[in-house]
C-alpha cells in the first residue's frame, strides 16, 4: 500500500516537471514582477532608429526610448546591467508581448484601441505626429496635400502611419511596406520611393543622421501617443510604470533625456503628456 502511494507521488512529480518543461521551463511562466524580484528585465526597443532606439556598432544602446526604458526599470528596482534589450520590430510588438518574449516594449509604440485588444499600455510618455521625409532636392512633395499622382510612399508593415495611408490615400499613392524604417530610408536614398512616412520624431532622427541630404516637409497630420506596451491585464506593473513616467516628468529627467537624444533634431516645443490611468 505504502509503496503504491510513493509510486503515485513519484509519477505525479515527474508529470509536473514534464508539464513545466513543456511550458518552456521557468521563464515563460514567470511574470514581470518575478523578473523584477530577480533584478532583471527584458525590454523591447527599436535597434535602427537614430536618437530613439538605436544599437551602435559597439553593441551599446542609445536614444530617447532607451533612456525612458532605463529610468522606468530603475524605478521598478532593476539596474541597467539587469536589462536585456531585444529588438522589437513594428509588426512583431504585440506578439512579443503576448508570447512573453519581453516584459515590456518602449519602441515609438502608438497607443491604439486595436492594439489595446491584445496588450495594455502605460503612458503616454510622448506625443508625436505623422509626417513626410523626402530628399533635399525634392520639390513636388511639400506636405500631406502632395499625396497624389501615384507617388511612391514607403512605410513599415503593421505601423499606424502605413494604416493611415491605406485608409485615406489608397487611391492616390502607391504604398511600399517594408520591415523597418531604415529599409525605407535606403529606398528613399536609392530613388525607389518618393517619400517616407511615419512619426515626425522618427523621421527627424534619420534626417539628422543624413547630414542635410533628407528633409521633413509639411505639418504633422496625426497624433501618435507613445505608450509602454505590456502584457494585457498586468495592472500592477502598468500602475508602477505610470508612476515612474510621472516621476520622470516631475524630476526633470524626462526633459533632460529628450534634450540629450532626439531633442536637438526636432524643432517644435516640448510639452509633457498626461499619463492615462485607464
Ligand atoms: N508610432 C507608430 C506605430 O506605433 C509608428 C512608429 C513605429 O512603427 O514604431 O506604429
Amino acid at each position: 500500500m505504502r509503496i503504491n502511494r510513493l509510486l503515485r507521488l513519484g509519477i505525479g512529480a515527474i508529470a509536473v516537471t514534464l508539464f513545466a518543461t513543456a511550458c518552456g521551463g521557468g521563464s515563460d511562466a514567470e511574470t514581470t514582477e518575478d523578473h523584477v524580484k530577480e533584478g532583471k528585465l527584458t525590454i523591447g526597443i527599436k535597434f535602427d532608429q537614430p536618437g530613439l532606439g538605436f544599437r551602435d556598432t559597439d553593441g551599446s544602446y542609445q536614444g530617447y526610448d532607451v533612456e525612458i526604458a532605463e529610468y522606468v526599470a530603475g524605478k521598478l528596482g532593476v539596474q541597467p546591467d539587469g536589462i536585456t534589450f531585444k529588438e522589437a520590430p513594428t509588426a512583431r510588438r504585440e506578439t512579443m508581448i503576448m508570447n512573453g518574449e519581453v516584459d515590456f516594449i518602449v519602441a515609438t509604440y502608438s497607443i491604439t484601441d486595436e492594439r489595446k485588444e491584445k496588450v495594455d499600455f502605460a503612458g503616454p510618455y510622448f506625443v508625436a505626429g505623422q509626417s513626410l521625409l523626402v530628399k533635399k532636392e525634392t520639390t513636388d512633395v511639400i506636405g500631406v496635400e502632395s499625396l497624389t499622382g501615384n507617388k511612391k510612399l514607403c512605410s513599415v508593415k503593421g505601423s499606424t502611419p502605413a494604416q493611415y495611408v491605406k485608409d485615406n490615400y489608397a487611391k492616390e499613392v502607391q504604398l511600399v511596406e517594408l520591415d523597418t524604417y531604415s529599409r525605407c530610408i535606403e529606398a528613399l536614398r536609392s530613388g525607389s520611393v518618393d517619400a517616407v512616412t511615419t512619426d515626425d520624431i522618427i523621421l527627424a532622427g534619420f534626417a539628422g543622421q543624413a547630414s542635410g541630404e533628407l528633409k521633413l516637409v509639411g505639418n504633422t497630420f496625426t497624433r501618435e501617443k507613445y505608450g509602454i506596451g505590456l502584457k494585457k491585464g498586468d495592472q500592477q506593473t502598468r500602475a508602477k510604470i505610470n508612476d515612474a513616467i510621472e516621476e520622470m516628468i516631475a524630476d526633470g529627467s524626462w526633459q533632460k533625456a529628450f534634450e540629450e537624444t532626439i531633442g536637438p533634431l526636432r524643432d517644435s516645443t516640448l510639452t509633457p503628456p498626461t499619463v492615462d490611468r485607464y
